[in-house]
């Protein structure tokens, strides 16, 4: 199966039901505790109507099979991201709001002029923050999340692709409003991919561009035809596609994404928040000279970096246990200090180096835009 990145794997994963209901809190707390007892079995039942009403919502030429595939593997439901969550990135937070998030939740108000952008390109070193943004405007947008990793989609699914990538679309209409996350989406539609080797490659890149072009067209302000009443709704599907390699995608793809948002390495102050609050509800001696001390040490670190070194040096008192840390009372284990920081500071390492990140800083500046 397509495997979800990053932390996924922990994601209930299971078929649908794919829905946003959201059952009113009941008043009466034991008429809520025998409807418990009967949950189950009615959860089942109408799995089954869900599927077979969202089977029955999809656009002609789309593979049944294909589509639980992505029910099943793509959907991402729980383990949800908030703004909150994610340290910085100010200016990224405002533009996918005002792109997506507020168009999603009043359509009214974003139509003509104000028709928000189909897609919407994140780049960056990787680490920083992309996924989490993608799926925090998915929480906050109430929408329908899926999420794929591109290589994946090429690689492993060689002469499915094609179909995959149309069940992604038609699904993604049936379940409107919806956000496809397509992770690496460098490796579908870089210029590379045109050589025969990869033909398999080639045709879900034109599936793709062909797909997402209707929904472009579909969006732009008109009247919905009654074809789209019944597959659900274009204009509210976006994609919203992350790379760590932004250079790599062809010249004719990039125009496409209108909106290029540049997420950049953390800052001093970002660094500092991310630092506080990892090490919040910890048992740790650090004290704020010390976390001045880290987060200057960790210039050219990405989130993902920082968060690698917490939890390496929140092993440091375990380690120094030895075997005793088998019987030993959670109590009697020390705090966190600084020297295990200091330590762990020797193996883990920024992942992006100088001349690395001044490639991001020079594509930035040629076409993206700040956050
Ligand atoms: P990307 O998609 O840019 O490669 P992710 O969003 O997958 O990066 O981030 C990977 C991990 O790094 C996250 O799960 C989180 O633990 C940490 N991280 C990265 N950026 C941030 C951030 N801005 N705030 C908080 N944690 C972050």
């Amino acid at each position: 199966a397509i495997s979800p990145r990053n932390g996924e794997s922990a994601t209930r994963r299971k078929p649908p039901p794919v829905k946003r209901r959201e059952t009113p809190p009941s008043s009466d707390p034991e008429s809520s505790a025998q409807s418990s007892e009967n949950e189950a079995e009615d959860e089942d039942e109408e799995e089954n109507d869900d599927l077979a009403k969202i089977m029955n919502k999809l656009p002609k030429g789309v593979d049944p099979q294909s589509a639980k595939q992505i029910l099943n593997d793509i959907v991402v439901r729980g383990d949800e991201v908030h703004w909150d969550d994610i340290a910085g990135l100010e200016g990224a937070k405002k533009a996918l709001k005002e792109a997506v998030v507020y168009p999603f939740l009043r359509p009214d108000l974003f139509s003509g002029l104000r028709e928000p952008a189909r897609g919407m390109l994140l780049f960056g070193p990787p680490g920083t923050g992309k996924t989490m943004l993608a799926r925090a405007v998915a929480t906050e947008s109430k929408s329908t999340f899926f999420s794929v990793s591109a290589s994946s989609l090429t690689s492993k699914w060689h002469g499915e692709s094609e179909k995959l990538v149309r069940a992604l679309f038609g699904l993604a209409k049936a379940l409107a409003p919806s956000i496809i996350f397509v992770d690496e989406i460098d490796s579908l539609l870089s210029a590379r991919s045109s050589g025969s080797e990869h033909e398999a490659s080639r045709r879900s890149k034109t599936e793709f561009l062909v797909q997402w072009s209707d929904l472009q067209r579909a969006a732009a302000g008109r009247e919905q035809t009654s074809r789209e009443k019944k597959e659900g709704d274009p204009s509210r599907v976006l994609v919203l596609a992350a790379t760590n390699m932004p250079w790599d995608i062809d010249e004719a793809a990039r125009r496409r994404f209108v909106r290029r948002q540049y997420i950049p390495l953390p800052e001093h102050h970002v660094r500092e928040q991310q630092i506080r609050r990892l090490l919040s509800h910890q048992h740790h001696e650090l004290g704020d000279e010390d976390i001045q001390v880290l987060v200057h040490v960790t210039e050219g670190f990405s989130g993902s970096d920082i968060t690698a070194l917490a939890k390496d040096a929140a092993m440091g008192p375990l380690r120094n246990l030895g075997e005793a840390l088998l019987h030993t009372p959670m109590d009697q284990i020390r705090a966190i200090i600084f020297q295990d920081f200091e330590a762990s500071l020797y193996s883990i390492r920024p992942s992006v180096s100088p001349d690395g990140l001044k490639k991001y800083e020079d594509w930035a500046k040629e076409f993206g835009e700040r956050g």
